[in-house]
This record gives C-alpha cells, sequence and structure tokens, in this order.
C-alpha cells in the first residue's frame, strides 16, 4: 500500500517536473539551445557526437601520468615486484581498426590473469558447457588467490577468473596434450587473436612465479583431492604459470579482445572466433567475476565487463563500440590496477560507453 502510494507520488512529481522544464527544452527558446549544449554534457560528460578519442585518450593519459597515488606493485611474484610503478599506457581500438593509443602503450607487460579470459575462450570452444562441472560461474567474494571457499564447494573453484578457477580451466585445456603443446596452442591463440608474431612468454616472470607459487600448488593439490584436476598438479601448474607469464603490449591486448566486442568476430580480419552467444556470456562472466572481489566497485564505477591482471593491466570490453587495454603496475586492495581502474572510469565517463547507459 505504502509503495503504491509513494508511486502515485512519484508519478505525478515527475509529471510536474517535466512540465516545469519544458520551456528549457522548448527549440525556440533561448535557454533551451543553451540546455542542449551544455546542460547534457555536465550531466553526462559526453556530447551527442562521436567521442574524440584522440582527444580524451591524451588528456588521460597525461593525468594518469602526473599523478602521485598510483596503488602497490604485486611483490609476491618476485620479478612483478621489479616494474617501474611509473609506467601507465592505454589504447583503444575501434571497428575499423583505428587505434587511440597514449602512455607507454606499446611496451610489454606481464598480462597475467588477463591471460584466464582467452584460455576461458580456448576451453569452451574445446569442450563447451562441459567446462561447468570443473568451474562455477558465480562471483566469488573473496581474493584472487583464497582458499577458504574451495572446502564447502567440494574443490570446484566458484568461476574461471579467480586462480582455483583459471587452474581448472587450464587443467582442462591440457588434457589430452603435452604441456609444451597446450602452451604453445595458448601463445599462437593470442598471437592470431593480435594479428601480432612477436607476442612472447617472460621466462623470467614464469620462473619466478613457478619459484614462488606455494599457493596456487595449495589451491591445485586441494582441487586434485576432489578429482576437479586430472593432469599431474604440476603439468597444470606449469602451463598456468607460463600463460600467466606472456608479455603484452596494450595496443596488442586491445587488439586481441575486439573479437569479445563485435560478437566473438574480429571485425578487421573477419574471423569469427566463438558464437555471439559465447562472446556475450564471456563478457557476463568479466563484468561479474573479472576484478575479483573490486568487481562490485568496478561494474559501478566503470560499468564495462573487464578482466585485470597483478601485472596491472585491465582489458576492457565496450560492446559494438571498441576493445581498451590500460596498464599501470601499482594495485589496488583488491589486486586491480589502481590507476587502470581510474582511467577506464574517466574514459566511460567521457565516451558514454558503460553498458548501463551513458
Ligand atoms: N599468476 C598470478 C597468480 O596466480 C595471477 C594472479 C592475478 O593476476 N590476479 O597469482
Amino acid at each position: 500500500m505504502y509503495s503504491s502510494a509513494l508511486s502515485l507520488i512519484y508519478d505525478a512529481l515527475g509529471s510536474w517536473c517535466a512540465k516545469a522544464l519544458d520551456p528549457l527544452f522548448d527549440s525556440a527558446g533561448i535557454l533551451g539551445g543553451w540546455w542542449r549544449q551544455h546542460g547534457l554534457q555536465w550531466e553526462t560528460g559526453m556530447s551527442e557526437t562521436e567521442p574524440d578519442l584522440a582527444a580524451i585518450v591524451r588528456d588521460i593519459a597525461a593525468d594518469m601520468l602526473a599523478r602521485k597515488d598510483r596503488g602497490t606493485v604485486a611483490t609476491y611474484i618476485p620479478e612483478l615486484a621489479n616494474v617501474d610503478p611509473q609506467h601507465f599506457g592505454l589504447a583503444i581500438v575501434d571497428v575499423e581498426g583505428n587505434v587511440h593509443a597514449g602512455g607507454d602503450c606499446a611496451v610489454p607487460f606481464s598480462i597475467q590473469s588477463i591471460s584466464k579470459v582467452f584460455t576461458l575462450t580456448l576451453a569452451l570452444g574445446r569442450v563447451g558447457d562441459r567446462l561447468w562441472r570443473h568451474v562455477g560461474r558465480e562471483p566469488s567474494g573473496n581474493r584472487f588467490n583464497s582458499i577458504v571457499q574451495l572446502e564447502h564447494e567440494l574443490g570446484v573453484p566458484r568461476n574461471p577468473f579467480i586462480n582455483a578457477g583459471a587452474i581448472a580451466v587450464t587443467d582442462v585445456i591440457l588434457s589430452g596434450r603435452q604441456p609444451r603443446e597446450t602452451l604453445g596452442e595458448i601463445l599462437r591463440f593470442l598471437q592470431f587473436l593480435a594479428d601480432d608474431p612477436t607476442i612472447f612468454i617472460d621466462q623470467d616472470v614464469a620462473a619466478s612465479e613457478k619459484r614462488t607459487g606455494f599457493r596456487n600448488a595449495a589451491l591445485a593439490n586441494y582441487m586434485k583431492s576432489f578429482g576437479v584436476i586430472e593432469n599431474p598438479v604440476d603439468y597444470t601448474l606449469g602451463v598456468y604459470f607460463h600463460h600467466c607469464a606472456i608479455a603484452m603490449s596494450c595496443e596488442q591486448l586491445a587488439r586481441a579482445g575486439l573479437f569479445l566486442s563485435f560478437n566473438g568476430v574480429n571485425p578487421l580480419t573477419g574471423f569469427s572466433v566463438i558464437s555471439a552467444e559465447r562472446a556475450r556470456r564471456i563478457n557476463a562472466l568479466m563484468l561479474t567475476c573479472g576484478h575479483y572481489d573490486g568487481s562490485g566497485e568496478f561494474a559501478y564505477r566503470v560499468g564495462l565487463p573487464g578482466k585485470s591482471g597483478v601485472g596491472g593491466g585491465i582489458l576492457a570490453i565496450a560492446p559494438g563500440k571498441a576493445s581498451i587495454a590500460v596498464w599501470s603496475p601499482g594495485l589496488d586492495e583488491a589486486g586491480n590496477s589502481h590507476l587502470g581502474r581510474i582511467a577506464l572510469e574517466e574514459l566511460a565517463r567521457h565516451t558514454g560507453w558503460s553498458i548501463f547507459g551513458p
């Protein structure tokens, strides 16, 4: 009863507001013109015309390079601790292949967990919906390397983007193959998507993670005890550490993500990578799980499907518009790029590209 009374009041207020504002929108009125020109921009941060991407990227890169508060570089993988937090790169690739890029957009960095988007794509291509026997599709609400949930959920990880889930996905791709073949397949997939054979695995980062990856080993062994992991744990972890150690620049990464922005088809080559339905679903998982326990905040502030990595990169998908990669090595408490998120928030504000509207 209260709610229907409230909605009547809102309706009444709504039509009053519309009437009161009518003259402002009158096309003959001076204020009407002013409002359309300035009011809309103030309200939404975008103009009615196509966004000026070159200017937007230039301004964001300059702003981010100058910022003092840059988050904290990951140190639990010793090799990543050596990366200069001063780096910032941004690249946007649109449907025609136009690249708008700024800062250190051509410098390769460790893509880390962003690789999980591509292993998920491969695994779904390999086994289809049978993948969901090994991994769930719900946000975890925990850190990316958390172990607590696994016990309650009988070794089946919450989603493909937390470490346990990504290790389970890697194991699925590995089944029936040798680790070296599997790794070659993942690397070639990325080279193919980005149309760039120079993309490589940083062996120092892989070795560094292998040396110190005790927690991932714990997760994998624990899953193995439930039969969720099929292959020898060392093999699965070996492939996992190496695909996390793939190095790519923002430009390469944005290119590789294009198929997710355009219904599973790379618009530059016309090659269909996956079905439109699958692309939509991967985007849904990126939106809900791609930033671990920071996924809600990322959706709230940026409003785009995105996947982060502890190397400080983020791949963001603006469906129907563009693929975007950003890199700033300093992380926030949830393990996501601090300035990367702020840069994408600015980008979404100025382009109106959020999937939830401008
Ligand atoms: N290779 C890293 C790990 O397993 C990936 C984590 C991340 O990027 N969030 O810990």
